[in-house]
């Protein structure tokens, strides 16, 4: 296929407060292209317009996306740059896009990035906690249970974790966070990054949850959590006493298979009990 004569799909980030952090580039490709995909075209326009972006503007979100993408494929294949963007920050990253540049890579067209702002690497990069290697969550299920599920799932990474929540969820999910995985585990809770109230809480997910206790501007804005792993041996310990577990399991009652589970691997019961 000759991908000369169709149109490039580029996804462009834009900032997610400070709207100096919207690149030239960006700006530039937004001005060239035939039309810009918008997760919200309400939300993009007063940006656009800061910057004297005239593209005209089309809606693609979770609701129309079936619809929206077959339309914007064919303006691709007939030769139209588009531009994706979305409310804040990098497409697809907890945010809609993700169909789209499926389908546009499907179909053989050139998709570009242009890169910019994201709340999970700004938090990360100043969170002072282990960045080699993380692992990137996005937002935890909003019901209790199953959120308290996942981050059992969860205790044994290594890896440092960057959860995204909303201000309405913090307070919970901080608790959860404590209560699963010790309230000394340490932790960063990054607010309104870029923006007039910016702030990082820590050192611990004790100190974050007492920190929003006693004040409730923290609870307020946009948040990223950034979570230490746990340590290497206790996930190695927690892995194997899960898998003892599982086997014990088949014959023993849950509190008795734990108990064995927790003596052979050195795992704490109560981790390998709740999961
Ligand atoms: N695509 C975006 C990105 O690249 O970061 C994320 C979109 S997601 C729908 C919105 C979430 O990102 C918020 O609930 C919050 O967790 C995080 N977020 C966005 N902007 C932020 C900011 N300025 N400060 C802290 N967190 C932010």
């Amino acid at each position: 296929m000759n991908a000369g004569k169709f149109g490039t799909l580029s996804v462009v980030a834009t900032p997610i407060g400070n709207r100096g952090d919207l690149s030239p580039r960006a700006v530039e490709v937004l001005k060239a292209a035939a039309v810009i995909a918008a997760e919200d075209t309400r939300h993009s326009r007063p940006l656009l317009q800061h910057f004297g972006v005239a593209t005209p503007l089309v809606a693609l979100h979770e609701y129309n996306e079936r619809a929206a993408v077959a339309s914007l494929l064919r303006r691709l294949q007939a030769g139209d740059d588009v531009a994706l963007v979305s409310d804040a920050g990098t497409p697809l990253i907890s945010d809609p896009g993700f169909r789209l540049v499926r389908e546009a890579r499907a179909a053989g067209l050139n998709v570009v990035p242009v890169p910019g702002a994201c709340a999970a690497i700004a938090a990360l990069s100043v969170a002072g906690l282990p960045s080699d290697r993380f692992v990137f969550e996005g937002f935890l299920p909003a019901k209790p249970a199953a959120r308290r599920t996942r981050l059992r799932e969860l205790a044994g990474e290594t890896r440092t974790l960057v959860l995204y929540e909303s201000s309405h969820r913090i307070v919970e999910c901080c608790a959860d966070l404590g209560a699963v995985f010790g309230a000394a585990r340490e932790a960063r809770l990054l607010r309104e990054i870029t923006k007039l109230h910016e702030t990082c809480l820590g050192a611990t997910l004790g100190d974050i949850a007492g920190r929003l206790a006693c004040d409730p501007e923290q609870r307020l804005g946009e948040c990223v959590l950034v979570v230490a792993g746990c340590a290497e041996e206790a996930g190695a310990e927690l892995a194997e006493g899960r898998r003892v577990y599982a086997l014990l399991r088949a014959e023993l009652a849950p509190a008795q298979a734990a108990k064995l589970a927790a003596a052979i691997s050195g795992a704490p019961r109560k981790a390998l009990y709740e999961a």
